[in-house]
């Protein structure tokens, strides 16, 4: 199964990823991750990339494609794969279309106001990814990751002005993948505002259709 998950940021896309790959034994690939990974290890695809990450904005489609080109053609994605944060535009889905045929395009729809607020109260863990929120979805000891023991951090780009920058970059370039994948036949939409479990049984429920 190949599935993108689309939805703006703090919408959950990470955290339903993380289910779905245990339920369907699914690579998972984050394009934030990866990029985030090389910024850390100083690459020079990590030096290029920093500013605009920081920014709120998009790095260049031919990075990011030339990225997951790659990635996807790896022993692991055999099975299948769930990238989370790819597409982010019209090019870079038109672009998927010509490496793989996708199964199913997941909407995480959830309002701005609402995103804001998650997005400034996320903690992240630099280690493994996972994701928490210090509202709605704590660590069970605080400011320690559940799953690997790393300290957590917040995200450079979770602050309130690189949080609103982000939303308005998902409205403008990303959003009209949702018309994308829907004249495709493979949009399936959920409610972001709806708990993660709820969120995750809906999306299995429609996998597993
Ligand atoms: P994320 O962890 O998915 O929120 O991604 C963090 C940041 O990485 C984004 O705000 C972008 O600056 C960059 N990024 C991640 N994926 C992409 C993509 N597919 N296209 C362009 N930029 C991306």
């Amino acid at each position: 199964m190949r599935l993108v998950l689309i939805g703006a940021p703090a919408a959950g896309k990470g955290t339903q990823a993380r289910k779905l790959i245990d339920r369907f034994q699914l690579a998972y690939i984050s394009t934030g991750d990866m990029l985030r990974e090389e910024v850390s290890r100083g690459t020079e695809l990590g030096n290029k990339a920093k500013s605009v990450m920081a920014s709120g904005g998009l790095v260049s489609d031919e990075l990011i494609i030339a990225i997951v080109n790659e990635r996807i053609k790896q022993d692991d994605c055999k099975n299948g794969f769930i990238l989370d944060g790819f597409p982010r535009t019209t090019v870079q889905a038109e672009k998927l279309d010509e490496m793989v045929k996708l199964d199913k395009a997941v909407y995480i729809n959830a309002p701005d106001d609402i995103m804001l607020e998650r997005i400034t109260a996320r903690e992240t863990c630099p280690k493994c990814g996972a994701s928490y929120n210090k509202i709605s979805l704590p660590s069970k000891k605080a400011g320690i990751c559940d799953v690997c023991g790393e300290g957590l951090t917040q995200r450079k780009d979770d602050t309130l002005e690189a949080g609103k920058a982000r939303l308005a970059t998902f409205h403008e370039q990303s959003e009209p993948l949702v018309e994308y994948y829907k004249k495709q036949g493979i949009l399936f939409e959920v409610d972001g505002m709806l708990g993660v479990e709820e969120v995750s049984k809906a999306i299995i429920a429609e996998l597993e259709a």
